[in-house]
């Protein structure tokens, strides 16, 4: 911002079209917020702002048409009310996160807590490109994690108890990838169409299939925009701890290889990726889920 600096030259204030007005990004990983800091937002946006609060698609807030003189003064009340300034620049953005298992019912893994964590360890952290992090607590993928930089998605493996299947064909129904078929009168699945959303799990009237090995898929390079594209799978790993630690090197490994003014998509071989996946494959072999199609094929006969 033209004239400022220091905290106008955050990442979490943007210039609007009208030159002596800005807006001004709230940090709130997973897009959650109390109602108490929700009071306090509006009374600023009431006091420095024309009243209005704004939804973005990064599950934040903004603050619109604030005079850039007040912004020490926003920044100091925002940080009192847990809710800091956000991003928006070359740097790593707000964390998204659908509501995972705290809600929904489709829902393979936790995301509150695990978007917090992440945001702890990399918010705001400078890298070339715009770097957006993206949980989905299942394959459906909500929060757009495949077309995100990087994106975590919860996975499942549906496992049947061997030799009870009555083949009702409810399991059938219920997929949507038609995996599953009835053969000779059991239900058989094709591991090479499953999606792994763990949804037949609950459809079976007899409770005979269970959720085997619960992972978070990491995917890298997604990319959203003109071009869209889904991310390349890197890793699967079992723990929420192995998804910092991973996301960290992601986060780093940007930092030092990318380039500013292209996608992470167009520079994936550029930064190395297939070494680079070969490396965390090695570093964090005790917390991956390997062979995750061949497994499922034959633990479900
Ligand atoms: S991604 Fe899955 S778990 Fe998350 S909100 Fe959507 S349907 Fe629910
Ligand atoms: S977990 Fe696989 S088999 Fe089960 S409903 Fe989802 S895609 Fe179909
Ligand atoms: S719903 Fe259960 S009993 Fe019915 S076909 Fe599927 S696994 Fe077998």
């Amino acid at each position: 911002m033209k004239g400022y600096t220091g905290v106008h030259e955050s990442g979490g204030v943007i210039t609007e079209r009208h030159p002596d007005l800005c807006t001004v990004r709230v940090r709130m990983p997973a897009g959650v917020v109390s109602a108490v800091q929700m009071r306090k937002l509006t009374k600023i946006a009431e006091k420095y702002g024309d009243g209005s609060l704004h939804l973005t698609t990064r599950q934040t807030l903004e603050i619109p048409h604030v005079d850039p003189a007040h912004l020490e003064k926003i920044a100091v009340q925002l940080s009192k009310n847990g809710t800091p300034l956000g991003a928006e620049r070359e740097e790593v953005v707000n964390i998204t996160a659908c509501p995972g298992t705290e809600r929904c019912k489709y829902a393979n893994i936790e995301t509150i807590e695990l978007a917090k964590k992440i945001d702890e360890r990399v918010f705001g952290r400078q890298t070339p490109i715009k770097m957006r992090i993206s949980i989905s607590a299942c394959p459906y993928v909500c929060t757009g994690s495949l077309t995100s930089e990087i994106g975590v998605t919860g996975r499942i493996r549906p496992l049947r108890t061997p030799g009870l299947c009555t083949g009702c064909g409810s399991c059938v129904e219920y997929c949507r990838e038609g995996a599953i078929s009835i053969r000779d009168g059991i239900s058989v699945l094709d591991a090479g169409r499953c999606a792994m959303c763990g949804v037949c799990v609950h459809s079976c009237p007899y409770g005979l299939l269970k959720s085997d090995y619960m992972h978070y898929q990491i995917t890298v390079g997604g990319r959203r925009g003109r071009d869209p594209q889904n991310g390349i799978e890197l890793i699967n790993v079992e723990s929420a701890d192995a998804v910092v630690e991973i996301i960290d090197r992601i986060v780093y490994r940007v930092y030092r290889r990318a380039w500013s003014g292209r996608s992470l998509r167009d520079q994936m071989d550029e930064i190395g990726f297939a070494g680079f996946k070969e490396e965390i494959e090695r570093e964090f072999s005790g917390d991956t889920v390997s062979d995750i199609q061949g497994q499922s094929h034959r633990r479900t006969q």
